[in-house]
């Protein structure tokens, strides 16, 4: 059996739900539809999580907009009952519901949040699954409590429990399809928490593991993965496989196409990964699995990503290298700050921790650079910031002599100086530091030297 995940694009107007129908009516296989909230319809948009996340701050701070939020929610719903002619009740179903929980209790704002926030995919998965049945399907909705998906008591970015697993495998004997809402799951205690933004993709793969089902079909508004960013690189080549490990590489570094969550669940039990456009469902979409079959893409890298918003704290010291305990010191300044790290380069006798700006504000910088200075008692304590890391990611790099060598000398022929060059011990992607405002050529060099130039 198939899991299959529809995001929001693919969710925000009757036309797209009609071209969803019609995905899981072409293959008996397609046995439980994952779903998001409605999206964006168009360009200027908004999501209806983006005015769940709204209305639940008015509600919060007692704003008097709080029921024109309220009208417009019900409203993006209402019209696409109202398209499809879906005669349930199910708006009036909606509208008690959510007037309902905004009623709830609001001493730890972190659960009212949540349950308004969810409320976007459980709302759309009672509505889809009227429709599948109005359409002639057999269709059936599933609340995640009923279902078993049990998660870590962490509101707004919750962690799936291993229970869920062995709960979610009864999915396996309903005879309908399942509409099952993404994004959200129960606690331990029964507390309803909300995974990250983009939380519908790891629910897709917890219970495409849970089901033991033989793919995970993901579809979007893509007909592929592109080796690189399309709003950077004018119609970028497509990738028709990739492994799971490409994948963590590169959505790490950008790639937001699937929620870097939602890999792991799918790869624990080695279910394939297939994303898919849904207004183009022939095409056959990019497989993300455990090898790529030979000869299905013939490039020496798979993809190139950038991420811009970087950091490093350059440190020195002479003899650093005999100093027994240094890196540790170091490290544990940025523990006392509370700061995740995201890369540690060194040499003999420096090294650049590198993490992300935006966890620290100016004057704790200032904190942090003294405390280092104090802890270690280095020569040179400096920030570098405007950092962009540039992650070029492939497999065969392993194999392939001259990789680190023709990225290089693009770089250099489009005049980008590099900051500092990573090569991960698994060999599978190369990492280089470079300014922001040199992201686009950067991008664009390496493109150019690997998929237009030279493929070998
Ligand atoms: N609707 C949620 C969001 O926008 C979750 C999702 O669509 O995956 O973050």
């Amino acid at each position: 059996m198939k899991v299959v995940k529809f995001g929001g694009s693919s969710l925000a107007n009757a036309r797209q739900l009609e071209k969803v129908k019609n995905i899981m009516a072409s293959d008996p296989t397609r046995r439980i539809a994952v779903v998001s909230a409605p999206g964006k319809r168009f360009d200027s948009d908004t999501k209806v999580t983006d005015l769940l996340i709204e209305l639940a701050s008015q509600c919060l701070n007692g704003s008097a907009d709080t029921l024109q939020t309220f009208k417009e929610i019900i409203e993006r719903y209402a019209s696409i009952a109202e398209e499809l002619s879906i005669e349930e009740p199910i708006i009036e179903e909606i509208t008690r519901s959510l007037s309902e929980l905004l009623d709830m209790d609001k001493s730890v704002p972190g659960y009212f949040i949540d349950a308004v926030k969810a409320s976007g995919e459980d709302n759309n998965a009672k509505l889809i699954a009227a429709y599948f049945r109005k359409a002639g399907l057999k269709a059936r909705y599933i609340n995640p409590k009923e279902a078993g998906l049990i998660l870590s008591d962490e509101p707004g970015q919750a962690k799936v429990l291993a229970e869920s697993y062995l709960n979610l495998y009864a999915l396996r004997n309903y005879e309908e399809i399942l509409v099952f809402p993404g994004f959200f799951g129960y606690t331990r205690k029964g507390r309803l928490v909300t995974f990250s933004r983009g939380g519908s993709d790891i629910t897709g793969a917890i219970v495409a593991n849970g089901v033991e089902a033989a793919m995970y079909e993901n579809f979007t508004d893509v007909d592929s993965i592109f080796v690189a960013n399309p709003k950077i690189v004018q119609n970028p080549v497509g990738i028709s496989h990739l492994t799971y490990r490409e994948m963590r590489e590169l959505s790490y570094a950008g790639f937001s196409v699937l929620h870097d969550e939602a890999l792991y669940p799918a790869f624990a039990e080695g279910i394939p990964v297939v994303v898919k456009n849904t207004n183009n469902p022939s095409a056959p979409g990019t497989v993300i699995c455990e090898e790529r079959p030979e000869g299905s893409d013939p490039f020496a890298i798979t993809g190139i990503a950038s991420q811009k918003g970087f950091a490093s704290i350059y440190i020195s010291k002479y003899m650093m290298n005999r100093e027994v305990g240094f890196v540790r010191r170091v490290l544990s300044v940025f523990e006392s700050f509370n700061l995740s790290i995201e890369h540690v380069v060194s040499g003999i006798d420096d090294i650049d921790v590198i993490f992300k700006e935006d966890q620290l504000s100016g004057n704790e910088i200032e904190h942090l650079l003294s405390e280092i200075k104090h802890q270690t008692a280095a020569d040179q304590v400096v920030k570098c910031d405007n950092l962009c890391l540039l992650m070029v990611v492939g497999e065969s790099m392993k194999s392939r002599v001259g990789i680190t060598a023709k990225i290089a000398s693009a770089l250099s022929k489009a005049s980008i100086n590099l900051e500092m060059i990573n090569q991960g011990s698994s060999e599978n992607s190369l990492m280089f530091g470079i300014k922001e405002d040199q992201e686009e050529y950067a991008v664009r060099a390496v493109y150019n030297a690997f998929f237009q130039e030279d493929p070998r």
